[in-house]
């Protein structure tokens, strides 16, 4: 079985980012950059599934500038068998993003699909959605528990107030949610044995797709300072507080 895991590069998550002096976007300048950490896991989840004899290869595909090559050989050093970056140097919407997963799902037919529940720079939420819709999928969001079960994957979904188990029929699609496993540290060893691993560098128009842009941001503004709280004497002083100026109560 032949799984895909898509992995993106974005802004470390211990970084504080600044938004640009124009409004225009955050400021990435001199910033350091990480694999996604809920692709983080999407990576271990595959791995796991090969180290138990279940997937044959695992195949880890980013989409974006070259300098994606970086989390995609991390990817490799964690386990992953081979790469493929669609380069570009484009700002792209997740509806592009999830087209030209679409046609590497096309070209290299995996049984099953894993990303991350959501990119922690734009908190989208909604690639792996996207993708099960254009390629006629099952998809199991935010999973918690993944079991291959014959021709079929069963995964127990974080959902509000429990878990709901759904049974897909592979080829499927799977998105990862924080409780589904701890993801590995990459060791020297397997970091040097990953600069050789097979790394194919494509293009969407080379896959066919367009990414025309259809969303434009206008402004980014960082959040408002938030106001300095204040120290009751007493329950009836809060509950009249609540009731009387913040109105929630
Ligand atoms: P999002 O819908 O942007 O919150 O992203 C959800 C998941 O889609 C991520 O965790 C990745 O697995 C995948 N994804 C989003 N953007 C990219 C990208 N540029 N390259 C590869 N995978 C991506």
């Amino acid at each position: 079985m032949k799984v895909l895991v898509a992995v993106k590069r974005v802004v470390d998550f211990n970084v504080k980012v600044r938004v640009k002096a124009d409004n225009s976007g955050v400021d990435l300048a001199n910033v350091k950059m990480a694999m996604n950490p809920f692709c983080e896991i999407a990576v271990e989840e595959a791995v796991c599934l090969k180290e138990q004899g279940i997937a044959t290869e695992v195949v880890v595909v980013s989409i974006g500038s070259s300098a994606a090559q970086e989390q995609l050989r991390t990817a490799l050093a964690l386990g992953a068998d081979r790469a493929i970056l669609v380069e570009s140097a484009e700002d792209l919407t997740s509806l592009a993003v999830a087209k030209l997963l679409k046609a590497v799902v096309d070209k290299e037919q995996p049984q099953l699909v894993i990303l991350g529940k959501q990119s922690i720079d734009s908190d989208n939420n909604q690639t792996g959605q996207m993708l099960a819709a254009l390629s006629g999928y099952g998809q199991g969001t935010f999973a918690s528990k993944v079991a291959i079960s014959g021709d079929s994957v069963v995964v127990t979904r974080e959902i509000d107030g429990g878990a709901q188990t759904v049974a897909l029929k592979l080829p499927a699609i799977v998105t990862t949610d924080l409780r589904l496993n701890v993801p590995r540290y990459a060791s020297l060893p397997n970091i040097m044995k990953a600069k050789k691993k097979p790394l194919e560098v494509l293009t969407p128009s080379a896959l066919g797709v367009s990414c025309a842009c259809t969303v434009h941001i206008l402004k980014v503004e960082a959040p408002a300072a938030r106001s300095a709280g204040i120290k009751v004497k007493s329950v009836a002083e809060l509950v009249e507080k609540l009731k009387n100026e913040a109105k929630v109560i």
